[in-house]
């Protein structure tokens, strides 16, 4: 009985793989958000196309990754501790949330041991809201600037989380907000900062990040359905 219901949730998964991959635009990039799912649930997520898979917390990571490995890519979306740093940087193959000099330091310092240069993202705030991490849209020149030459890290963009809403639309000017840092940027050409990935949206407002100019979408219940709370 429970692998019947096994490989329903499997075909589940595929048909959402799918389903949103024929979606989205071919040079948007799909980071299946994983965090709670099985290891069985993220291979069924793989199998079906899914070619970069994020987490939020190291520790789950590294449990999931001693089962599924260098499949595929890896990239960290959540606050990243100081004291987990060592161990992201041996999983991991793009950061999404660095917010502070500390923090970059700190990864490249580690990436420096490991002989690793990691691409990262710088995290925005973009709802500027106090209790969340990530910089605030007028204090990333400062934060990029002091960490852009550091060696063995390379800036690749930002990305934004935005407050939580039950109306995506009303994401879309947080993500305008981001949208607006990362084209500033872009413009000003400034060397070791390359402003090539947005990433932005998740289940419910992907298709207006995209709109806005996201082409990283971070994406978990509308691919492995809703999550138990633990
Ligand atoms: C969980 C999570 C997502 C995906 O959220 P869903 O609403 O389940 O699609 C995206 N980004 C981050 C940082 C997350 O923690």
């Amino acid at each position: 009985m429970s692998e019947i219901i096994e490989q329903a949730e499997i075909d589940l998964i595929k048909t959402s793989v799918n389903e949103i991959v024929n979606s989205i635009p071919p040079d948007v990039m799909l980071v299946a958000a994983s965090k709670t799912r099985t290891a069985e649930e993220v291979q069924a997520a793989i199998d079906a196309g899914i070619k970069i898979i994020g987490y939020n917390y190291v520790q789950e990571a590294e449990k999931i990754f001693q089962i599924i490995g260098n499949q595929v890519q890896w990239h960290l979306i959540g606050h990243l501790q100081k004291n987990k740093v060592k161990k992201a940087v041996k999983i991991f193959n793009m950061i999404e949330t660095i917010d502070s000099v500390e923090l970059a330091e700190k990864v490249d310092k580690e990436c420096r041991l490991n002989n690793k240069i990691m691409p990262v993202l710088i995290e925005i705030n973009s709802g500027e809201e106090s209790n969340k991490t990530g910089v605030f849209p007028e204090d990333v020149d400062r934060l990029i600037f002091q960490i852009k030459d550091l060696p063995n890290i390379r800036i690749k963009g930002l990305m934004t989380m935005g407050p939580r809403f039950g109306d995506p639309e009303n994401s879309r000017p947080y993500f305008k907000t981001t949208k607006k840092v990362f084209d500033r940027f872009k413009d000003q050409n400034i060397p070791n900062v390359e402003m090539r990935y947005l990433s932005m949206g998740m289940s419910n407002s992907y298709p207006i990040a995209i709109k806005e100019g996201a082409n990283i979408v971070r994406i978990g219940t509308k691919l492995f359905g809703t999550r138990c709370k633990i």
